[in-house]
């Protein structure tokens, strides 16, 4: 309901915090994304959040995996036919993006392994409730190992070796659109700016004379596990696997899917992942909730990542020696986190 409000008022809500700090809340792919920015005049600040505002609405239309008329919409109908299809300057560096994921990250996380998204109902924006999931479509489409690895550019031209694959850029768009609006702010001069995705957060420049500082959810109570400083322009990415999912006679299914098996991860709550590129950040978070408690430092260093945070079903934390040292945990008792090194 929350959802459909935000989407029918097509968002651009501003209020002025301060002298100095302007906010502005949007929507884009099913979430609400705001952006405060600092140290800009009012006017400056709203004709910036306008061209932001511009931005997603085409990034919404043009990459959303399931609503039709966008321009993936277009390139998954070629791709189950095998037709070459030409793609726009938009929307092909996302697809180069997402073949360069699916090798950085061992297969695991891989954006052509949409109709098995689609199939298990997370294609909707309430997945469903209830009926059961189409296990035996499930196993056939997975089955037929929709990969990447099967999709080809050439030029402006892009080609479907196999008839299962349909794109799905859930993984890593948000990210995408994350970093183009800081990108968009320093074009415009904005230096100092934070802009937040549903948990995803991609930052630039500084709060003042501090550093932003961004807290990490905790998926259990919805408070916060711990926060970081950011520097420099870091992203800090959650990918979490709690918030959407289908239950089926007690059996939750969530939306985080092993492209090797077709079936929903389990175990991991959430995974948190700081890089400076929030489009990889975005992408890794995702790979390395796919690749779980055991292998996720195998992956991380496949991908160039090196700050990790993990939670899993027991309530074990996983940091990578980089993360665990920057961690700020609110009072009290200090959780216990298990240490992992990045090989
Ligand atoms: P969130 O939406 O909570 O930020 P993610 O960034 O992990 O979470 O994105 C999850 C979405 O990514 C799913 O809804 C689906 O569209 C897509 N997806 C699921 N599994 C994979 C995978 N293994 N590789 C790439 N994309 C995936
Ligand atoms: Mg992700």
């Amino acid at each position: 309901m929350k959802r459909l409000w935000f989407a029918v008022l097509t968002l651009l809500t501003l209020a002025a915090c301060g002298d100095t700090e302007t906010k502005s809340s949007q929507y884009i792919f099913g979430t609400v994304v705001e952006i405060t920015v600092r140290g800009v005049p009012k006017a400056e600040a709203e004709a910036a959040f306008a061209e932001l505002a511009e931005g997603f609405r085409r990034m919404h239309a043009d990459w959303h995996a399931w609503k039709p008329g966008g321009e993936l919409m277009r390139v998954n109908a070629a791709c189950g036919t095998g037709e070459p299809v030409r793609v726009s300057a938009f929307t092909l560096p996302l697809i180069a993006d997402a073949k360069r994921y699916r090798t950085l990250s061992d297969g695991l996380f891989d954006a052509a392994i949409g109709r098995i998204v689609g199939a298990w109902g997370f294609h909707a924006d309430e997945p469903e409730k209830g009926r059961a999931p189409p296990f035996e479509a499930i196993r056939a489409l997975a089955a037929q190992h929709p990969s990447m690895d099967d999709v080809s550019i050439d030029g402006d031209t892009v080609t479907c070796a196999n008839p299962a694959v349909s794109l799905d850029f859930g993984g890593f768009a948000k990210g995408a659109a994350v970093d183009w609006a800081l990108a968009t702010l320093r074009a415009r001069g904005i230096a100092d700016a934070v802009v937040s995705a549903g948990g995803n957060v991609g930052t630039s420049g500084r709060h003042g004379d501090r550093p932003w500082r961004i807290g990490i959810r905790d998926p259990k109570t919805w408070g916060v596990i711990a926060a970081v400083a950011a520097e420099g322009g870091e992203s800090v990415y959650t990918s979490g696997n709690y918030e959407r999912f289908r239950e089926h006679e007690g059996v939750r299914y969530a939306h985080i899917i092993d492209p090797r098996t077709g079936w929903p991860v389990e175990h991991i709550l959430s995974t948190t992942v700081i890089a400076r590129d929030g489009s990889l950040a975005d992408a890794a978070s995702t790979a390395l909730t796919v690749a779980g408690v055991e292998d996720w430092p195998r992956v991380a260093a496949r991908m160039g990542v090196d700050q990790v945070l993990m939670l899993d079903d027991a309530g074990n934390l996983y940091a990578s020696p980089k993360m665990a040292a920057r961690l700020a945990f609110p009072e009290g008792p200090k959780p216990r986190v298990i240490v992992r090194d990045i090989p």
